[in-house]
């Protein structure tokens, strides 16, 4: 006797989360009765944090509801920008340089390098963010309650990605991309004695990060930076001001003096 089933239909732009075998048509699926349409279309390797609506032989539905034999389930992506309470986020452990240019934005982002998936999720909980990462395995944690694929190999695509998702306000410099803590203008005799006399002698407007104490201001790789920026928020209309009032110059190069910034 032929088992009862159900077709699955997953919109294309999530097709890539779906098993190779998978992703050229609809997809059939058992029907057991009790499985909610969320569970149906997780198992199939679509984490509930990249779909944004389901609909039932044409009806939106909850993810609770219990499709049935024959019925045809539709799954449409999550909306962009997709509205999240505060953009707060932590990135996995393989978004370092990501997470680098996130804060160059001015972004809260919390990262380490060997932070484990359980730890990511709770943290993740705890302060309210936004898990990004690259990993299915991750986003379908059931402790988890907000996160994001993040599209893209390098890390400018990654960000672009980022932000046409959330569409998050940017203040760029005004995050140090080290550690993620505030940075503010400083005095150059504050400063002074941490500096190399080239350093010294070149430049006159410096920041400091509040948090770890590092120095920052306008060398050579500014440019660079400034084009991270440029590209990352195209026409604009943006400031480029720090709200404590710190001017893009005074923040704008993550060098940090030699061995001594702390
Ligand atoms: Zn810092």
């Amino acid at each position: 006797m032929q088992r009862s089933t159900l077709r699955v239909r997953v919109a294309e732009p999530l097709r890539f989360l779906l098993p190779v075998r998978h992703r050229h048509g609809d997809v059939r699926v058992p029907v057991d009765g009790v499985s909610t349409v969320r569970h149906l279309v997780e198992s199939l390797g679509v984490p509930r944090t990249e779909i944004g609506e389901f609909l039932v032989n044409g009806r939106p539905v909850g993810p609770e509801a219990r499709p049935g034999t024959d019925d045809v389930v539709d799954v449409r992506p999550v909306g962009r920008p997709q509205r999240i309470a505060e953009p707060r986020f932590v990135l996995d452990v393989h978004l370092g340089a990501l997470a680098r240019r996130m804060r160059l934005l001015g972004l809260d982002v919390a990262y380490r390098n060997d932070a484990e998936d359980a730890e990511l999720v709770a943290q993740a909980v705890a302060e309210r963010r936004v898990v990004l990462t690259q990993d299915r395995g991750l986003l379908r944690r059931r402790a988890l309650t907000a996160g994001a694929y993040v599209h893209g190999a390098r890390a400018d695509d990654q960000l672009r990605d980022v932000l046409s998702r959330f569409d998050p306000p940017l203040t760029p410099w005004s995050r140090c991309p080290a550690c993620n803590g505030g940075v503010e203008p400083v005095a150059k005799q504050e400063v002074e004695h941490l500096l190399e006399p080239g350093t010294r002698r070149s430049y006159s407007t410096f920041a400091r990060c509040r948090t770890c104490g590092r120095v920052y201001w306008r060398g050579a790789h500014a440019d660079r930076l400034e084009a991270v920026v440029a590209a990352a928020t195209p026409g604009a209309g943006l400031t480029t001001s720090a709200p404590n009032g710190a001017a893009r110059d005074a923040t704008a190069c993550p060098h940090r003096p030699t061995g001594t910034a702390r």
